[in-house]
């Protein structure tokens, strides 16, 4: 157990996991992710996104070698609580991820479970709400919501947990333009007041936004790098079925024409065009 200051936040050491004790989803795994980073993974369907990030949140554990996060190892029962309530995991549908009718008992499920007392808590459930954009939606009731209000309220609710880390899982794969901006929006915040964020989309373009990209195949690291770097490199990433963004093939197709407009995809300006 690596209990240093400045260790990881996340450390796959040699990993493996399989589902059926036969068939490795990922084997010989390295991956480190620090406090503070805004890190997103991309890769084709069945590369073991999924599974990483459950890893993440110990929801599972690795049959070979380590995967500590916080410092902890993920397998030993006594931090199971303590990595689930400080790595918190935003799936795909909103509609799986309400408990309550109003939101503000929505938000409060989390942090009353954890056994925050009560003028705190809701002091908490104001901020989280506020971080997503919804002040002052704490009476309206859940169902009548968009979908990407309903993934904010989600967002919401682990934020009122006070997590380390936020682990989106396809978060934005089922809502429309204006609920994708308007999420990437919030995850952007967050990471700007120095949340660590682990990030899964089929969005490429979402990518952007990130500080690094790593892209998995089979479970292994294909690419692991900035978005600049990685974006462009469009054969690659069309080999593994991803779709390059428009402004990267843009900026490729410009490039060949002798115009250095690569760098450009981490101006700000770009990035909002891209994510809004
Ligand atoms: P991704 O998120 O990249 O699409 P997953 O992590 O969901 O990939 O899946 C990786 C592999 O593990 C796939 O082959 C998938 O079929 C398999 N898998 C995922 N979940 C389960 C499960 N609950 N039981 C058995 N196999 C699974």
């Amino acid at each position: 157990m690596d209990n240093s200051p400045d260790a990881p936040f996340v450390r796959f050491q040699d990993a493996g996991f399989t589902y059926d004790g036969k068939a490795f989803v990922f084997q010989h795994l390295g991956l480190e992710v620090p406090q503070g980073q805004f890190l997103c993974l991309l890769g084709g369907n069945g590369s073991g996104k999924s599974t990483i990030a459950k890893h993440i949140n110990a929801l599972l554990t690795p049959d070979e070698g380590q995967v500590e996060v916080f410092g902890k190892d993920t397998r030993d029962p006594q931090f199971t609580y303590f990595i689930r309530s400080n790595a918190g995991l935003v799936f795909q549908n909103p509609d799986d991820q309400l408990v309550a009718t109003l939101i503000e008992n929505d938000v409060a499920f989390g942090p009353e479970n954890l056994g925050v007392p009560n003028p705190q808590l809701r002091q908490r459930v104001s901020a989280a709400l506020e971080e997503v954009g919804l002040s002052g939606f704490e009476q309206h009731e859940t169902f009548a919501l968009s979908g990407g209000q309903k993934q904010r309220v989600a967002i919401a609710g682990i934020l009122a947990m006070d997590p380390a880390i936020l682990i989106l899982d396809e978060a934005t794969a089922m809502l429309d333009p204006r609920g994708r901006k308007g999420l990437m929006r919030v995850v952007r915040q967050l990471h700007e007041e120095g949340m660590t964020i682990v990030m899964i989309t089929h969005f490429m373009e979402e990518a952007a936004s990130a500080q690094r990209v790593v892209v998995l195949q089979e479970g292994q690291v294909r690419m692991d790098g900035a978005p600049e770097e990685v974006l462009v490199r469009s054969d690659e990433l069309q080999h593994l079925a991803l779709e390059v963004p428009f402004a990267c093939r843009l900026a490729l197709s410009l490039q060949r024409r002798g115009v250095d407009v690569a760098p450009c995809i981490t101006d700000d300006a770009l990035k909002e065009e891209l994510c809004g």
